[in-house]
């Protein structure tokens, strides 16, 4: 079996690697890529990454699996998939929420009004935007979401929280999921909504987290979206929702983030001493070096098991589950390896000169519990593999 990427794959990453080391000449580089940082998802939160996602929408990255009538250029998602590996490899902001979740949601399913208005700004990366799911008593079950939002002539008024909206604290629209009919079954009263964020009656509050990402609660006082501004049909969000959370599933946990991560951590224990010794001379920690190393092989394929289920026109979501509960479980591992192969300096976190690798690891031990948790935890992966894979019934 051939799993190699054909030719124009091929010439495409080097046309990507080629851009990357143009990049690399940025004067503020260093703020758009950062490969020691310890998550998948890096934002797009300061200037220069803003900037840079510009420059990726001129190169005509931004929304190439979309059809050409909305501006895309109807490649296959591989390339999509193919550019965010690219990107993670050297840490920077991936594409993903706008072109991904928000932009494929209203070609699927928006008013001609919502796709001529947002599609444009996301191709040029004018606008980010802030995911509004969670809530406080509704995250792994999401259709438990209470946030009202009540008819008002030709709009809804939206009262309720949210909790870990990322990105609430510089993005400019809120994509928020709220509760339109609350005597319909929990599934089947809920509503897309799009809003900007940053307006009179939305309050956000910043969530520190231990990995160090920053996400927010959000508070909504009354806030008013006039009926245009719904996404797809009233009460059929859930639906919406379920599609966009496969496809981030898909999009967001790149594959070469643990690739390099054993590689860096492979030539760090050849060259650090414990006792006088490398440390990779211990025979344990070969033999957990050897047994990651097959579980990073693992990892690739159960991603490209996800590229080829979503080259068959389908959503991948059985892969999807599989390939995000095991790379990102398999992250958690490294971690935890690296610090038991590291002994107490391992432990140093990185405003100590003398952390190994600037502290990575220790850092790498904090943020990749995050991962398991975000757009669904390992135990809701499970469920969906349970469910949807093995047929097995649910028992709670
Ligand atoms: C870094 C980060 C960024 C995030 N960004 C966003 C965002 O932008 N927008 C947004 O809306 N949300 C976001 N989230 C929220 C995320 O989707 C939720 O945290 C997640 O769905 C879990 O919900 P919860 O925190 O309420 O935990 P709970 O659902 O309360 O779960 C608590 C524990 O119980 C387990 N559990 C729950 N139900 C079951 C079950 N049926 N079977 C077995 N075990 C179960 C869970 O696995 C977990 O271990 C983010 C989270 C993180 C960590």
């Amino acid at each position: 079996m051939n799993f190699d990427f054909s030719p124009d794959e091929q010439a495409f990453v080097a046309e990507v690697r080629a851009f990357l080391d143009e990049v690399a000449g940025w004067p503020d580089a260093a703020d758009i890529m950062c490969p020691e940082r310890e998550s998948d998802s890096i934002l797009a939160d300061t200037p220069a990454r803003k900037a840079f996602c510009r420059a990726l929408a001129q190169r005509g990255y931004l929304g190439m699996s979309w059809p050409v009538e909305y501006g895309g250029q109807g490649k296959p998602g591989i390339y999509e998939y193919l550019l965010n590996e690219e990107l993670s490899r050297v840490g920077a902001p991936l594409i993903g929420k706008g072109v991904g979740c928000v932009g494929q949601t209203l070609i699927r399913h928006g008013s001609e009004k919502l796709k001529r208005e947002f599609l444009p700004k996301i191709l040029t990366a004018e606008i980010e935007f802030a995911l509004g799911y969670t809530e406080p008593h509704a995250g792994s079950d999401l259709a438990a979401l209470k946030l009202r939002a009540e008819r008002d002539g030709a709009g809804w008024r939206l009262n309720g929280q949210k909790m870990f909206t990322t990105s609430a604290h510089f993005a400019d629209w809120y994509w928020l999921a709220a509760r339109t009919d609350p005597d319909a079954p929990k599934h089947k009263g809920i509503s897309l909504f799009l809003l900007p964020i940053r307006q009179p009656g939305i309050t956000i509050h910043p969530i520190e987290t231990m990995g160090e990402h920053v996400t927010n609660q959000v508070f909504l006082d009354d806030v008013f979206v006039a009926d245009d501004y719904v996404v797809g049909a009233v009460n059929k969000g859930w639906t919406y929702i379920c599609e966009a959370l496969d496809y981030e599933r898909f999009t967001f946990y790149t594959f070469s983030p643990l690739e390099q991560k054993l590689a860096r951590l492979r030539a760090l224990l050849c060259t650090r001493r414990r006792d006088g010794a490398p440390i990779i001379e211990r025979p344990h920690v070969r033999r957990g070096m050897a047994r990651l190393t097959a579980k990073v092989e693992t990892a690739k394929m159960l991603q490209r098991r996800v590229i080829y289920a979503s080259t068959l026109d389908r959503v991948p979501s059985i892969e999807a589950a599989m390939c995000k509960l095991y790379s990102t479980e398999l992250h958690q591992e490294i971690a935890d390896f690296a610090l038991d192969a590291l002994g107490p300096d391992g432990l140093i976190d990185k405003h100590d000169a003398s952390a190994p690798m600037g502290g990575k690891w220790e850092w790498s031990y904090r943020a990749t519990a995050l991962d398991t948790i975000g757009a669904g935890s390992s135990e809701i992966q499970k469920n969906i593999i349970a469910r949807r894979a093995l047929d097995l019934p649910l028992t709670y």
